[in-house]
């Protein structure tokens, strides 16, 4: 019934009481920010600069990131852009970063865990960011990858405010971050929860392996708790939360985030249109009460069809 009703997306994501939404990409290389401008999203929700510099056997050069991150910004003028700094390690492993013989890449030295070892990526890294921010109109907004302690969150907002840059978060997509969001959150300027790390170690069930599907799935009544406890931790603090993994771009469990009091969601820009037009047939007292129906629920399928159930336009 959504495919039949396809419309295009007028760039505000809200409920249909007229709560703001907003409805933001993720995407990697610059030259997929103007197709997600074009796309209508809001802004950008996650930057993975990681992608730029994939094949790389040395670091790239302040200037040549100023260069690459001006172009994203570029594309938003005057908008909000989350530059996520480097996620190397695991599935995305950076020959100048990350050490591949590690037994257990997924629990190693990766995302921001790499500045111990290297902290002059980072701090070039972050000296690239302010310059591009500084060039560009664009809202610059910072955050860290892998974060999974008070102290780690408390040293990147440090080193983010010595090179300037005010608007400085975290990821939470590590369980421990999740439940200590209240101090993470009281010295962060926001958190996006990346809902494809945060089950893959809540449930602790590799990402890329298909057998383990049933598993991974942000439906997981666990990870919704954990999404819920993050919401909490914001709005002890009076910070926004918001989520750019995998589940943003799923209807229903967009529905369900908002709900949980995610203030922003970030999804590829295909995604954006068909999360649009679901979110315009709930209230947002409909979203919390959907929520409380998946948090109800005791296995994820008895979630996504319970919550599927009570929303029409997608029968
Ligand atoms: C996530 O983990 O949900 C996320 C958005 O980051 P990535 O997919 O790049 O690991
Ligand atoms: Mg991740």
């Amino acid at each position: 019934a959504l495919a039949a009703q396809v419309r295009t997306f007028d760039g505000h994501g809200r409920t249909s009481d007229g709560h703001a939404v907003p409805l933001l990409a993720n995407i990697g290389k610059p030259d997929g920010a103007q197709a997600a401008a074009d796309a209508g999203a809001e802004g950008v929700g996650l930057f993975r600069t990681e992608f730029c510099f994939l094949d790389r056997t040395q670091a790239p050069s302040i200037e040549e990131q100023v260069s690459q991150y001006r172009q994203v910004l570029a594309a938003f003028p005057g908008k909000k852009v989350v530059v996520r700094t480097l996620d190397a390690g695991a599935d995305k492993p950076l020959p100048f970063l990350t050490n591949t013989e590690e037994p257990n890449p997924a629990l190693g030295v990766r995302g921001l865990r790499t500045s111990w070892r290297n902290p002059q990526v980072l701090e070039d890294q972050l000296d690239a960011i302010a310059q591009a921010a500084a060039a560009e109109s664009a809202d610059t907004w910072v955050m860290a990858p892998m974060v999974a302690t008070v102290e780690e969150t408390a040293d990147f907002v440090d080193r983010c405010t010595a090179h300037g840059l005010r608007t400085a978060g975290v990821m939470v997509e590590v369980p421990s971050a999740a439940l200590v969001s209240g101090p993470i959150l009281a010295r962060a300027a926001f958190a996006s929860i990346g809902t494809n790390d945060l089950t893959q170690y809540a449930m602790a069930s590799d990402r890329m392996l298909g057998d383990l599907a049933a598993l991974s799935t942000s439906w997981q009544p666990a990870v919704l708790h954990l999404v819920a406890a993050t919401c909490r931790g914001g709005e002890q603090n009076g910070k926004p939360v918001g989520v750019c993994g995998e589940a943003a771009a799923d209807p229903a469990l967009a529905v369900v985030l908002v709900g949980l009091g995610v203030a922003t969601l970030s999804m590829s820009p295909r995604a954006l249109a068909d999360v649009a037009a679901v979110l315009q047939t709930v209230t947002r007292e409909e979203c919390t009460r959907l929520a409380g129906v998946a948090l109800a629920a005791e296995t994820a399928d008895g979630a996504r069809a319970a919550v599927r159930a009570e929303l029409p336009v997608l029968e």
